[in-house]
C-alpha cells in the first residue's frame, strides 16, 4: 500500500485542499484553516476534532484508475 495517496476536497467549495498519504497534524491544520476561510460562520472554532473537521471534506484515493484487484493471485 506504499505510495497510496488521498485527495481531500472541501464539500462546501469543492476545492482540493490537501493531498497526502496520511492525514497528520499538518494536514488537519490545513483543513481547519481552510474551513475558517471557506465558511467561518459555520465553523467558529479553530480547534475542531478530527471527525468534526473531516465531516466537511471528502477524502478519496488520488488514483481512481488504479483499482485494487478483486483477488491477489
Ligand atoms: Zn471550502
Amino acid at each position: 500500500m506504499a505510495g497510496r495517496r488521498f485527495v481531500v476536497s472541501c464539500l462546501h467549495c469543492k476545492r482540493i485542499v490537501a493531498m497526502a498519504g496520511l492525514l497528520g497534524a499538518d494536514e488537519l491544520n490545513r483543513l481547519v484553516a481552510h474551513l475558517l476561510v471557506c465558511c467561518p460562520t459555520e465553523i467558529a472554532k479553530p480547534s475542531l476534532g478530527i471527525e468534526a473537521t473531516l465531516r466537511h471534506f471528502r477524502v478519496e484515493p488520488s488514483d481512481p484508475g488504479d483499482k485494487p484487484p478483486p483477488e491477489a493471485a
